[in-house]
């Protein structure tokens, strides 16, 4: 990333909402769940899955957890409703992790139930390194009975590799990615080589192990890798999928799924959706360009003029 793309990244809160709304649109589905399930029609009609995230993050108040999953709810009706080729994808602390685990548990629990009785599956992403051991018990927890449950690893955490050895002996399904939250150093692994490294280093074990492997990420380097290593395990077609979030490398989406694999697209909406653009934005290294221009045609016009 540039100099200048760095300080873009560096005060991009400072940056005018408009101006991020612009650029991440590409990102969120929309503000409805209407909205959501067009975006997911339309990905199904590619060719392409879809998982369902319901914008938001830690909540202060039980009353928020719940409206959440009553939203979770509604999506799970709306995906069977409409037959979509859809799952969800929940996160811990917006079900209540930092109030009360056990609550938590409860309400992942009340949303992996429901969709249970339509065989869909849900996966609990992953959050901030305070979270994983709760979230991984929860999982552990709720998986035996419940079955539809999946979790997500992080190839960025030094302990993936020994969280790995600890998933249940049979129907594991696992979401491997780099990791999106920023970690001191104690915790995780920080050169972008070492955790590519470590990415393939986990995905082959989880392979050997015969856990479904769900591959997210965009970086060609790992698609690679990863497409080596299935076939290296003779991973059959139903075992795994790769993974992207909507709005980024349509083009190698695109690719994977005209090359025959299964490919699930990340599909975000909700009021919510400042904290999670700000968070792809910082990603991207192009976002400076993307975020001045938005700014500077609000500000100055379309063509940047007064
Ligand atoms: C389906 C899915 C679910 C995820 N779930 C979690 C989770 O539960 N917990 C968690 O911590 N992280 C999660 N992530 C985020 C993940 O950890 C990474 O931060 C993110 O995917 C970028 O890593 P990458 O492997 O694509 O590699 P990168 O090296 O970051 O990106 C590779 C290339 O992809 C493109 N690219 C990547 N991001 C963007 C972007 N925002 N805009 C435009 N282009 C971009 C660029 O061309 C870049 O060079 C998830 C990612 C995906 C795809």
């Amino acid at each position: 990333m540039g100099l200048f793309s760095r300080a873009v990244v560096a005060t991009l809160p400072l940056v005018p909402k408009f101006a991020v709304g612009r650029v991440a649109s590409r990102y969120v589905a929309g503000e409805t769940l209407d909205e959501a399930v067009e975006v997911i029609r339309r990905l199904n009609g590619e060719g392409a899955m879809a998982t369902i995230d319901v914008l938001g993050e830690e909540v202060a108040e039980r009353a928020k957890a719940e409206e959440a999953v009553d939203e979770y709810l509604r999506a799970i009706a709306a995906i069977v409703a409409h037959r979509l080729d859809a799952n969800v994808s929940i996160k811990p602390t917006l079900l209540g992790l930092k109030l009360d685990r056990g609550f938590c548990c409860d309400n992942v629990r009340r949303v992996a139930a429901a969709a249970k009785a339509h065989d869909m599956f849900v996966r609990i992403d992953m959050e901030d390194r305070t979270t994983t051991d709760a979230t991984l018990a929860i999982y552990d927890e709720l998986f035996p009975a419940l079955g539809n449950l999946g979790v997500v690893l992080q190839a960025y955490m030094r302990r993936t590799l020994a969280d790995v050895d600890a998933l249940p002996e049979s129907g594991a399904n696992v979401r491997l990615c780099k990791g999106i939250y920023i970690e001191p150093r104690e915790a995780a692994w920080k050169g972008y080589e070492t955790v590519r490294h470590n990415f393939v280093a986990v995905l082959d074990k989880m392979l050997r192990q015969g856990v479904y492997a769900a591959i997210a990420t965009h970086d060609e380097y790992l698609v690679c890798a990863a497409v080596a290593l299935l076939e290296r395990h003779r991973v059959p077609r139903a075992r795994y999928e790769f993974q992207m979030l909507l709005g980024v490398e349509r083009r190698l989406r695109q690719i994977l799924v005209a090359g025959g694999h299964r490919l699930r697209v990340y599909v975000p909406y909700g009021a919510d959706w400042y904290s999670y653009s700000i968070r792809r934005l910082r990603e991207n290294p192009e976002v400076a360009t993307h975020v001045m221009r938005a700014t500077f045609e609000r500000t100055f016009g379309r063509n940047g003029r007064e």
